[in-house]
């Protein structure tokens, strides 16, 4: 069995996910939590990174978060929608949605709806009202389809089903 509860209980933890779960990150980026994504690298430098920035390790890895004095979260689930609810379950605090880019986690800033005009398409700028700029890679958000299904599976964690092991 794992840990209920391996953070403390209000605090946000800060993450970092090992490189076999890229999707993953993109998508506790998007539920909210500062995710760092560990693309390569020796475990030995994931958990000197993890323990110098004080982030919580989710991995697929046994053996990784079995190690003495490692924090982790080990991801059993398959499926990505699976894992979204494994690792929430496991997490305290509560995340602001849609508050980072899911490409490059920094903090999204507000853009005003004139400011957004050269940046949308035409579309979008006059059916839209609020957008939002990744200061880091300039990408612009805005609550266009994808927003329901995005919203919908970060907001309604998906009961693990048990024919699914
Ligand atoms: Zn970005």
């Amino acid at each position: 069995m794992l840990p209920q509860n391996p953070t403390s209980p209000q605090a946000t933890p800060r993450l970092i996910v090992d490189a076999m779960l890229g999707r993953l990150a993109k998508w506790l980026r998007l539920a909210g939590y500062d995710t760092r994504y560990w693309r390569d690298g020796s475990d030995t430098d994931l958990i000197a990174a993890a323990q110098a920035e004080e982030r919580l390790i989710i991995t697929r890895d046994r053996q990784l978060a079995g190690r003495r004095g490692v924090r982790a979260v080990l991801v059993m689930a398959e499926t990505l929608d699976e894992q979204i609810a494994e690792v929430r379950g496991q997490l305290s605090g509560n995340p602001q949605p849609f508050s980072r880019c899911p490409e490059c986690n920094e903090p999204l800033e507000s853009l005003s709806h004139s400011e957004a005009r050269e940046l949308v398409p035409p579309y979008v700028w006059h059916t839209q009202s609020e957008f939002h700029r990744c200061p880091g890679c300039g990408r612009v958000y805005w609550k266009g389809t994808h927003w329901p299904a995005v919203q919908a599976r970060l907001e309604t964690p998906t009961p693990l089903s048990p024919a699914a092991e």
